[in-house]
């Protein structure tokens, strides 16, 4: 058993005596595909072997939620109160953390499903804030946990939504479905291409096999992204207009552009949103790559067009920022790295590198090494595998 797992099962028994039954939910990091699920392309994420851990047991008439995580933030509710709580974020939010899995057992309770009371002890092995999706992990863990001890009665696509919906309405934070979809659907060994609009999906084989995922937390507040998240869609709407007033057939998107119509188009684009169209252009075909890649277990291809990726968001799309090029510098200067790039909306967060599992331990000691001397910041670097949410099925 992991230790985050066996955390957990201590401190359920600690603080309601006895046993609970063992749940996890995987964390997701987006392998390749950045900033387009906006401009009509796919995202390729892949579900982690880190993740968040549960012991939890039925209880009668109410729920009581501990973390050790956040010691002392303990959480408890009637069911009957819960039931009545309106689904918004101010009605929830004096729960603190414990507003994600109450929030889940609140949707859950919405739509009919008999769920009843349950002690839940939780811990996570996963970085928290970090854009790992720790908050989608702990909702899909609370779906497996009710599931589990009140169901069956959910899919991963349902799990997904009832997560997403304790997500916007009952913690109050707007984010696209694509998270708690790879957690709650995710499968060991696979990644998944998805488009996040009909969330239509490919399982795609990701054998790590002699490979390890590490995941790189430059510990950099993510201050700017969402000023410039806006400022990029807006750039993204204004190029594709001036781009459908030069071609023929009009596209209702970005990557339906070809990089070939994109350059017969640079007279009516100022140079700036020629940049920004020629990222969502080039990182859907690097998408498609990449899938076509991992098919054939060519990870020395995918690491090239992780590495290719992360320029273009550094060159043409402006969101990485110099503490994320720090670290994926330093750690392309390393034996053994097949590929790196930054994940998530960018300006900080996490970065990723492919590399050679017998190299992982040097590789990190020099990349945390490298990167501290340029930015003085002490990172995070933790190897991972991919892994299975209990609602996926390849
Ligand atoms: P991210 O999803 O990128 O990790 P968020 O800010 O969306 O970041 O979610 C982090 C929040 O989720 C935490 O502040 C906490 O409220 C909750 N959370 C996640 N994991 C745990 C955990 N193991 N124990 C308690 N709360 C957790
Ligand atoms: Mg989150």
């Amino acid at each position: 058993m992991s230790s985050a797992a066996n955390r957990a099962a201590a401190l359920f028994k600690s603080e309601f005596g006895g046993e609970g039954r063992g749940f996890f939910a995987p964390g997701r990091v987006n392998l390749i595909g950045e900033h387009i699920d906006y401009n009509g392309g796919r995202v390729m994420p892949c579900s982690l072997s880190i993740g968040t851990y549960a012991a939890a047991r039925r209880a009668d008439g109410r729920i009581r939620l501990v973390s050790a995580d956040l010691p002392g933030q303990n959480a408890e509710v009637a069911l009957d109160e819960l039931s009545s709580l309106p689904l918004t974020p101010g009605a929830f939010r004096r729960f603190g953390w414990a507003a994600y899995p109450l929030g889940v057992a609140a949707q859950l309770i919405i739509r009919g499903y008999p769920v009843g009371g349950f002690d839940m002890a939780v811990c996570g092995d996963l970085p928290r804030g970090s854009g790992l999706s720790s908050s989608a992990s702990l909702e899909v863990l609370t779906c497996a946990v009710l599931d589990g001890l009140y169901g069956p009665w959910l899919d991963g696509r349902q799990a997904a939504e009832v997560s997403l919906a304790a997500e916007h309405e009952c913690a109050g934070v707007n984010c696209g479905i694509m998270d708690q979809f790879v957690c709650a659907a995710g499968v060991k060994g696979h990644a998944l291409l998805l488009d996040t609009h009909t969330l239509d999906f490919e399982y795609e084989p990701f054998d790590l096999d002699g490979d390890v995922l590490l995941i790189m937390n430059t510990k950099k507040p993510r201050k700017l992204t969402d000023s410039k998240y806006n400022e990029r869609r807006g750039e993204c709407d204004e190029a594709l207009a001036a781009i459908n007033s030069v071609l023929e057939t009009p596209r209702d998107a970005l990557c339906a552009v070809t990089l070939g119509e994109l350059d017969a188009c640079r007279a009516v684009l100022s140079p700036v949103l020629f940049r920004r169209a020629r990222h969502a252009v080039t990182e859907n075909e690097r998408t498609l790559a990449a899938a076509q890649a991992l098919r054939r277990g060519d990870n020395a291809e995918l690491g090239r067009l992780l590495t290719a990726s992360h320029d273009s968001l550094r060159y043409d799309y402006e969101v990485t920022g110099g503490h994320l090029d720090a670290i994926v510098d330093a750690a392309l200067m390393q034996e053994g790295v097949l590929g790196a790039r930054m994940t998530g909306a960018g300006f900080g967060g996490c970065a990723i590198a492919l590399c050679r599992a017998d190299r992982a331990g040097d590789v990190s000691r020099e990349t945390a090494r490298v990167y501290l001397e340029k930015t003085g910041i002490k990172c995070e670097i933790i190897p991972v595998q991919t892994g299975s949410s209990p609602f996926g099925k390849a």
